[in-house]
Protein backbone atom coordinates (compact mmCIF):
# COMPACT_ATOMS: atom_id res chain seq x y z
CA UNK A 1 0.00 0.00 0.00
CA UNK A 2 2.76 2.03 -0.38
CA UNK A 3 2.85 5.88 -1.81
CA UNK A 4 6.29 6.20 -2.32
CA UNK A 5 4.95 6.85 -6.44
CA UNK A 6 4.21 10.16 -5.73
CA UNK A 7 7.39 11.16 -4.59
CA UNK A 8 8.93 10.51 -7.84
CA UNK A 9 6.11 12.57 -9.79
CA UNK A 10 6.88 15.90 -8.06
CA UNK A 11 8.06 18.03 -10.93
CA UNK A 12 8.91 20.97 -8.99
CA UNK A 13 11.94 19.15 -7.92
CA UNK A 14 13.05 19.91 -11.54
CA UNK A 15 14.70 23.13 -11.33
CA UNK A 16 15.38 24.26 -15.12
CA UNK A 17 17.34 27.07 -14.23
CA UNK A 18 19.39 24.84 -12.34
CA UNK A 19 19.84 22.21 -14.81
CA UNK A 20 21.30 24.78 -17.58
CA UNK A 21 23.87 26.61 -15.78
CA UNK A 22 22.15 30.18 -17.26
CA UNK A 23 21.40 31.69 -14.05
CA UNK A 24 25.24 31.46 -13.41
CA UNK A 25 26.29 32.42 -17.01
CA UNK A 26 24.02 35.59 -16.22
CA UNK A 27 25.62 36.39 -12.25
CA UNK A 28 28.94 36.10 -14.11
CA UNK A 29 28.68 38.66 -17.15
CA UNK A 30 26.19 40.87 -16.08
CA UNK A 31 26.93 43.90 -18.91
CA UNK A 32 26.90 41.01 -21.70
CA UNK A 33 23.21 41.59 -21.57
CA UNK A 34 22.88 45.17 -21.15
CA UNK A 35 21.97 45.51 -25.04
CA UNK A 36 19.08 43.47 -24.28
CA UNK A 37 15.24 44.21 -23.26
CA UNK A 38 13.58 41.37 -21.63
CA UNK A 39 14.91 37.82 -22.33
CA UNK A 40 18.43 37.90 -23.63
CA UNK A 41 17.54 33.76 -24.57
CA UNK A 42 14.41 34.69 -26.48
CA UNK A 43 15.82 37.83 -28.40
CA UNK A 44 18.80 36.07 -29.35
CA UNK A 45 16.93 32.99 -30.74
CA UNK A 46 14.43 35.32 -32.71
CA UNK A 47 17.19 37.84 -34.28
CA UNK A 48 19.58 35.26 -35.18
CA UNK A 49 21.07 35.45 -39.30
CA UNK A 50 24.44 34.65 -40.14
CA UNK A 51 26.50 37.81 -38.93
CA UNK A 52 25.05 37.42 -35.38
CA UNK A 53 25.34 34.11 -35.54
CA UNK A 54 29.27 34.40 -36.34
CA UNK A 55 29.05 37.39 -33.32
CA UNK A 56 27.32 35.11 -31.00
CA UNK A 57 28.65 34.91 -27.94
CA UNK A 58 29.44 31.68 -27.09
CA UNK A 59 27.36 31.54 -23.35
CA UNK A 60 24.16 32.27 -25.37
CA UNK A 61 24.80 28.60 -27.08
CA UNK A 62 26.00 27.18 -23.80
CA UNK A 63 22.10 28.15 -22.54
CA UNK A 64 20.13 27.19 -25.53
CA UNK A 65 22.35 23.94 -25.24
CA UNK A 66 21.36 23.54 -21.19
CA UNK A 67 17.55 24.44 -22.05
CA UNK A 68 17.65 21.33 -24.76
CA UNK A 69 19.36 18.69 -22.20
CA UNK A 70 16.87 19.58 -19.79
CA UNK A 71 13.67 19.31 -22.17
CA UNK A 72 15.04 16.02 -23.38
CA UNK A 73 15.95 15.00 -19.77
CA UNK A 74 12.12 16.33 -18.93
CA UNK A 75 10.75 14.16 -21.77
CA UNK A 76 12.71 11.34 -20.68
CA UNK A 77 11.29 11.78 -16.86
CA UNK A 78 7.66 11.85 -18.30
CA UNK A 79 8.60 9.04 -21.05
CA UNK A 80 10.17 6.33 -18.35
CA UNK A 81 8.18 7.77 -15.02
CA UNK A 82 5.36 9.49 -15.26
CA UNK A 83 3.16 8.25 -18.10
CA UNK A 84 3.24 4.93 -17.33
CA UNK A 85 1.86 5.66 -13.81
CA UNK A 86 -0.59 8.14 -14.83
CA UNK A 87 -2.18 5.00 -17.17
CA UNK A 88 -1.73 2.44 -15.08
CA UNK A 89 -3.64 4.58 -12.51
CA UNK A 90 -5.97 5.77 -15.09
CA UNK A 91 -7.02 2.09 -15.96
CA UNK A 92 -6.96 0.55 -12.53
CA UNK A 93 -9.53 3.62 -11.06
CA UNK A 94 -11.10 5.12 -14.05
CA UNK A 95 -12.13 2.37 -16.55
CA UNK A 96 -14.44 0.22 -15.17
CA UNK A 97 -13.24 -3.35 -17.02
CA UNK A 98 -15.96 -4.79 -19.41
CA UNK A 99 -15.42 -8.15 -18.26
CA UNK A 100 -18.36 -9.37 -16.09
CA UNK A 101 -15.52 -11.43 -14.04
CA UNK A 102 -11.22 -11.94 -14.20
CA UNK A 103 -11.03 -15.28 -14.46
CA UNK A 104 -8.20 -15.16 -17.07
CA UNK A 105 -6.43 -13.80 -14.03
CA UNK A 106 -6.81 -16.39 -11.48
CA UNK A 107 -3.72 -18.71 -12.06
CA UNK A 108 -5.30 -21.71 -14.07
CA UNK A 109 -3.61 -24.78 -12.68
CA UNK A 110 -5.38 -24.20 -9.58
CA UNK A 111 -8.74 -23.72 -11.01
CA UNK A 112 -9.88 -27.28 -9.50
CA UNK A 113 -7.64 -26.02 -5.88
CA UNK A 114 -10.68 -24.60 -3.78
CA UNK A 115 -12.86 -26.42 -0.96
CA UNK A 116 -15.47 -28.80 -1.76
CA UNK A 117 -18.70 -27.64 -1.05
CA UNK A 118 -20.10 -28.11 2.29
CA UNK A 119 -18.60 -26.73 5.71
CA UNK A 120 -14.97 -25.49 5.64
CA UNK A 121 -13.90 -25.75 8.97
CA UNK A 122 -11.63 -23.41 10.47
CA UNK A 123 -9.34 -22.66 13.46
CA UNK A 124 -8.13 -19.18 14.89
CA UNK A 125 -5.06 -19.10 16.49
CA UNK A 126 -3.94 -15.89 18.49
CA UNK A 127 -0.79 -15.55 20.41
CA UNK A 128 -0.20 -16.86 23.62
CA UNK A 129 -1.35 -13.98 26.11
CA UNK A 130 -3.22 -11.76 23.68
CA UNK A 131 -5.80 -10.31 25.97
CA UNK A 132 -9.16 -11.65 25.10
CA UNK A 133 -10.62 -8.53 25.18
CA UNK A 134 -8.95 -6.87 22.17
CA UNK A 135 -9.15 -10.02 19.96
CA UNK A 136 -13.21 -8.85 19.04
CA UNK A 137 -11.73 -5.97 17.21
CA UNK A 138 -10.04 -8.89 14.79
CA UNK A 139 -12.52 -11.64 14.69
CA UNK A 140 -15.60 -9.36 13.52
CA UNK A 141 -14.13 -8.27 10.38
CA UNK A 142 -13.50 -11.61 9.49
CA UNK A 143 -16.23 -12.87 10.06
CA UNK A 144 -17.80 -10.14 8.38
CA UNK A 145 -15.69 -11.18 5.38
CA UNK A 146 -16.83 -15.13 5.66
CA UNK A 147 -20.70 -14.44 5.68
CA UNK A 148 -19.86 -11.73 2.51
CA UNK A 149 -18.56 -14.82 0.44
CA UNK A 150 -21.07 -17.21 1.66
CA UNK A 151 -23.44 -15.04 0.60
CA UNK A 152 -21.35 -14.85 -2.53
CA UNK A 153 -21.79 -18.45 -3.56
CA UNK A 154 -25.73 -18.90 -2.02
CA UNK A 155 -24.35 -20.49 1.31
CA UNK A 156 -23.09 -23.52 -0.81
CA UNK A 157 -19.66 -23.65 1.20
CA UNK A 158 -20.50 -22.84 4.80
CA UNK A 159 -17.40 -21.32 7.64
CA UNK A 160 -17.60 -23.45 10.80
CA UNK A 161 -15.30 -23.78 13.72
CA UNK A 162 -13.26 -26.94 13.49
CA UNK A 163 -14.05 -28.64 16.89
CA UNK A 164 -11.44 -30.16 19.11
CA UNK A 165 -9.63 -32.09 17.75
CA UNK A 166 -11.05 -32.16 14.56
CA UNK A 167 -8.49 -31.75 11.32
CA UNK A 168 -9.50 -28.31 9.98
CA UNK A 169 -9.79 -26.76 5.90
CA UNK A 170 -8.39 -23.39 6.67
CA UNK A 171 -5.77 -21.77 9.45
CA UNK A 172 -6.82 -18.50 10.61
CA UNK A 173 -3.19 -16.80 12.56
CA UNK A 174 -2.71 -13.57 14.07
CA UNK A 175 0.31 -12.53 14.50
CA UNK A 176 2.17 -9.50 15.22
CA UNK A 177 5.31 -10.27 12.97
CA UNK A 178 4.14 -9.93 9.58
CA UNK A 179 5.80 -8.25 6.94
CA UNK A 180 2.27 -7.31 5.02
CA UNK A 181 -1.12 -6.44 6.72
CA UNK A 182 -1.79 -10.18 5.82
CA UNK A 183 -1.07 -13.44 3.12
CA UNK A 184 -2.95 -16.57 2.29
CA UNK A 185 -1.46 -19.93 1.02
CA UNK A 186 -2.53 -23.64 0.48
CA UNK A 187 -1.02 -26.59 2.66
CA UNK A 188 0.10 -29.44 1.35
CA UNK A 189 -2.32 -32.04 1.79
CA UNK A 190 -3.80 -34.88 -0.02
CA UNK A 191 -7.40 -32.55 0.53
CA UNK A 192 -7.75 -28.84 -0.20
CA UNK A 193 -6.15 -26.87 3.08
CA UNK A 194 -5.33 -23.75 3.27
CA UNK A 195 -4.19 -20.97 6.05
CA UNK A 196 -3.89 -17.33 5.95
CA UNK A 197 -2.43 -14.90 8.27
CA UNK A 198 -3.40 -11.41 9.30
CA UNK A 199 -1.00 -8.75 10.97
CA UNK A 200 -1.54 -7.62 14.71
CA UNK A 201 -1.26 -3.93 15.92
CA UNK A 202 0.38 -2.37 18.57
CA UNK A 203 -2.02 0.16 19.79
CA UNK A 204 0.19 2.47 18.76
CA UNK A 205 -0.22 1.81 15.04
CA UNK A 206 -3.62 0.27 14.95
CA UNK A 207 -5.54 0.63 11.98
CA UNK A 208 -9.08 1.22 11.34
CA UNK A 209 -11.29 -2.44 12.26
CA UNK A 210 -12.42 -1.67 8.48
CA UNK A 211 -8.83 -1.87 7.33
CA UNK A 212 -9.27 -5.36 8.82
CA UNK A 213 -12.14 -6.00 7.38
CA UNK A 214 -10.17 -5.34 3.71
CA UNK A 215 -7.47 -7.68 4.36
CA UNK A 216 -9.70 -10.28 5.66
CA UNK A 217 -11.91 -10.30 2.29
CA UNK A 218 -8.96 -10.39 0.41
CA UNK A 219 -6.72 -13.62 1.66
CA UNK A 220 -10.36 -15.42 2.52
CA UNK A 221 -10.69 -14.49 -1.06
CA UNK A 222 -7.78 -16.28 -2.15
CA UNK A 223 -8.18 -19.06 0.51
CA UNK A 224 -11.46 -19.70 -1.29
CA UNK A 225 -9.45 -20.27 -4.69
CA UNK A 226 -8.85 -16.91 -5.96
CA UNK A 227 -5.40 -17.87 -6.90
CA UNK A 228 -4.64 -14.82 -8.61
CA UNK A 229 -5.12 -10.59 -8.27
CA UNK A 230 -7.80 -8.29 -10.36
CA UNK A 231 -6.28 -5.76 -12.41
CA UNK A 232 -9.64 -3.34 -11.44
CA UNK A 233 -9.10 -1.27 -7.98
CA UNK A 234 -12.84 -2.40 -7.80
CA UNK A 235 -12.58 -5.31 -6.89
CA UNK A 236 -11.65 -6.98 -3.61
CA UNK A 237 -8.93 -9.24 -5.17
CA UNK A 238 -7.10 -5.89 -6.65
CA UNK A 239 -3.25 -6.48 -5.21
CA UNK A 240 -4.27 -3.20 -2.66
CA UNK A 241 -7.22 -4.29 -0.77
CA UNK A 242 -9.60 -2.11 -0.16
CA UNK A 243 -13.23 -3.51 -0.62
CA UNK A 244 -15.35 -4.74 2.97
CA UNK A 245 -17.39 -6.67 0.70
CA UNK A 246 -16.94 -8.46 -2.67
CA UNK A 247 -17.58 -6.27 -5.92
CA UNK A 248 -19.46 -8.04 -8.74
CA UNK A 249 -16.59 -8.99 -10.87
CA UNK A 250 -15.33 -10.85 -7.25
CA UNK A 251 -18.77 -12.59 -7.04
CA UNK A 252 -18.63 -13.00 -10.83
CA UNK A 253 -15.38 -15.05 -10.60
CA UNK A 254 -15.60 -16.73 -7.30
CA UNK A 255 -18.90 -18.00 -8.40
CA UNK A 256 -17.45 -19.73 -11.71
CA UNK A 257 -14.89 -21.56 -9.62
CA UNK A 258 -17.67 -23.38 -7.69
CA UNK A 259 -19.36 -23.79 -10.86
CA UNK A 260 -22.39 -21.21 -10.09
CA UNK A 261 -23.31 -18.89 -12.80
CA UNK A 262 -23.26 -15.52 -12.94
CA UNK A 263 -25.06 -13.20 -10.71
ZN1 LIG B 1 -3.45 -11.05 -2.60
Amino acid sequence: MSKDTNDKWKLENWDLESVDGSENQHAAEPDAFEEYDEDPLLDAIENLDDDELDNAPRYEWAGILGRFVALLALIAFLGVFLVPSVVSFVQATLIVPSSPDYIDLVTPGTLGARFARGDIKYTIVFPDNFPDSQKNFYLEPVYNAMAEWENALDSIVDFVPAGPGEIDDLLITFVFDLDTAGVASMRPAEVYRTQLAIKLYTDSAMPEKAYIGTVALHELGHTLGLWGHSDYSGDAMYPIAGRIFPSKRDINTIRKIYGLGPR
